[in-house]
């Protein structure tokens, strides 16, 4: 391709919106282009990466033996009435109607399109396992659109289903598709990492979240480095605190007067008591799945922990839109909460969650539901009761990992992809049934498996830039070569780069000719913001038949004959195009 003909802008100025490296880059070199909030079309340049990662992943899912198919994605409500998801998917699914008012959506996944399709063409456990999948756009209304294809609204999905006769069959597709995926990652240039995750309203047991390691990502991990342990932060399990001994006796509950010390630091300053001999309150309005309000929960952990949002709701069979931080002034009367001094003891007409450890724990210091007071020696049963007890917390950094006891780390990642043992959730209540030999019916036991196409170009580039811009890995780069021909005018210095352009495309390596008008300096400066991994620059020494030869993520540069830069590039590229 010639750039001189080539539709590509690349911008100066970059909008004050795109906060992150990937964003930033994306947009001054003209791969994407915005076209609303979290909308975004892609041009020549990311299209062709795109369409690599693409490749990589059909490659991929091919092998494992995974089948590509394309649904629509428009889908009816009824489907998802059946599953229950209609209203359970929250005001993140994005919801049209056609001229005769029948609801539709835009399918933000297809877990409901998969098992209505399989259900009508599956009954005799002879036609199990399977795998589907399909590349296609999802719609997802997101709160907060951002970071350009990191979180959009409209965006690219390789969703795959697995549908197996039993549970090892269903563990056999899930290995194939985390190995798979384990490839995939790989081939496309990403430092990541399986981590285990929390199965959010999709559902079932057992997943696993692929996190391309980036300081901007929105995913926090939580892992070992003394053993495998390795979870996001909302999914890692805790290990409860040691219960006080036995020997410790319970003390009388005493109220005791705090004025003004509304946070856990102040009261325990105050009262010369560790952070960790107090409990935190954190209130919660809750909402039905149509977000008709529903009363209030207030959830306790010790005072030095910090409140686990998603085990929470996880713990109250929620979903994460049907809790939302309080109003303390609406709720105060309500529920007997005071702002700044609520306990677990003094509160009416709310759901209580007391986190796993705090029963075991004697002599606590709690809010008194009344202003400017606290209570001391407060103790599980005696003085308060919960609703629910469960593991609320999160596992923080220097907490004990809950495999092997060490100290756990925290490190940011972008969730580049997701596998979920889904089990039966959506067979059962959509009926999508075999019979085994014996004739007998069963529920197919099912699995999925998303990769978010774009986010993943956006994880590349996340992890492959410097201050000039882009530095592509060669199996995702848009092109693999770009010559620089210095001076376009200059019949020697064009015919030299002409001869490299064809000898390489000849090769099947992929080239850029830089052949515009422009100045020296602004073509180099192009070259390193597009980043294409090879330059070969062709200038004055091009009547010697001498050119330069530079890789992008290398500062040297050589002088080289140009049949050995030829030759140099088909071998970097037949090395690295994986
Ligand atoms: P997140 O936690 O980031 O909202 P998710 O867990 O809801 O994502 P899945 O339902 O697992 O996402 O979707 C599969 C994959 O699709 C994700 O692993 C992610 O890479 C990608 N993805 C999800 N939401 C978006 C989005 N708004 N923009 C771009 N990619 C997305
Ligand atoms: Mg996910």
């Amino acid at each position: 391709m010639r750039l001189s003909q080539m539709y590509m802008k690349t911008l100066r100025e970059v909008p004050n919106e795109a906060e992150i490296p990937s964003h930033v880059l994306l947009l001054r070199t003209g791969m994407i282009r915005k076209l609303a909030s979290g909308v975004y079309g892609f041009l020549p340049l990311g299209w062709r990466s795109l369409r690599k990662i693409e490749e990589i992943i059909r490659q991929e899912m091919d092998r494992a033996g995974a089948q590509e198919i394309l649904m629509s994605a428009i889908q009816p409500a009824e489907l998802w009435e059946e599953s229950g998801r209609w209203n359970a998917y929250g005001p993140e699914l994005w919801r049209i109607k056609d001229r005769n008012g029948r609801d539709f959506c835009l399918g933000p996944t297809h877990e409901e399109i998969f098992t209505d399709i399989v259900r009508d063409s599956i009954s005799s456990y002879r036609q199990l396992p399977l795998m589907l999948y399909q590349i296609q756009h999802k719609y997802r209304d997101e709160a907060r659109p951002r970071f350009g294809l990191m979180r959009s609204r409209e965006f690219i999905m390789k969703d795959c289903y697995s549908f197996d006769k039993d549970q090892e069959g269903l563990d056999v597709s899930y290995q194939k598709m985390y190995d798979a995926y384990t490839r995939i990652f790989t081939r496309c240039g990403l430092k990541f990492r399986p981590v285990e995750a929390d199965s959010g309203a999709i559902g079932g047991k057992g997943s696993h979240e692929f996190t391309a390691l980036s300081e901007v990502g929105e995913s926090e991990i939580a892992y070992c480095e003394n053993c495998d342990m390795a979870a996001t932060v909302e999914k890692a399990e805790c290990v409860d605190a040691a219960p006080s001994p036995e020997s410790v006796e319970l003390l009388p509950m005493e109220k005791v007067h705090t004025p003004g010390t509304k946070t856990i630091e102040e009261v325990a300053g105050f009262l010369g008591l560790e952070k960790s001999q107090t409990i935190k309150a954190l209130l919660f309005a809750r909402y039905d799945d149509e977000l008709r309000p529903d009363g209030y929960v207030a959830a306790f952990v010790r005072g030095d922990r910090e409140l686990n949002e998603t085990k929470l709701v996880n713990a109250l069979g929620l979903n994460e839109f049907q809790l939302e931080f309080a109003d303390e002034e609406k709720m105060g009367p309500a529920t007997g909460a005071v702002g700044g001094f609520t306990g677990p003891g003094g509160l009416h007409d709310c759901t209580i969650v007391v986190d796993s450890e705090l029963p075991g724990l004697k002599n606590l210091c709690a809010g008194a539901c009344e202003a400017d007071h606290h209570l001391i020696n407060v103790n599980y049963g005696r003085d308060y009761k919960a609703d629910v007890v469960a593991d609320i917390k999160v596992l923080a950094e220097g907490d004990p990992c809950p495999c092997c006891g060490a100290p756990i780390r925290h490190t940011r990642g972008i969730e580049v992809g997701q596998v979920f043992k889904l089990q039966t959730k959506y067979s059962v209540p959509m009926g999508a049934i075999y019979k085994d030999e014996k004739q007998k019916d069963h529920p197919i036991v099912m699995g999925c498996y998303g990769i978010g196409v774009s986010r993943t170009l956006a994880a590349v580039v996340e992890q492959h830039h410097d201050d000039k811009g882009i530095i592509w890995p060669v199996s995702v780069a848009p092109y693999h070569v770009i010559i620089t021909l210095v001076k376009p005018n200059d019949e020697v210095q064009a015919k030299v780069a002409e001869e490299i352009y064809e000898k390489l495309t000849a090769a099947g390596v992929e080239v850029l000719l830089d052949d515009r008008n422009e100045r020296p300096g602004v073509k180099f400066n192009d070259a390193d913001l597009l980043g294409m991994p090879i330059r070969i620059t062709v200038g004055k020494l091009a009547g010697e038949g001498i050119v330069e030869y530079k890789l992008r993520r290398e500062a040297d540069k050589e002088e080289l004959s140009a049949e050995e830069a030829v030759e140099r590039a088909v071998e970097l590229v037949r090395k690295e195009n994986i």
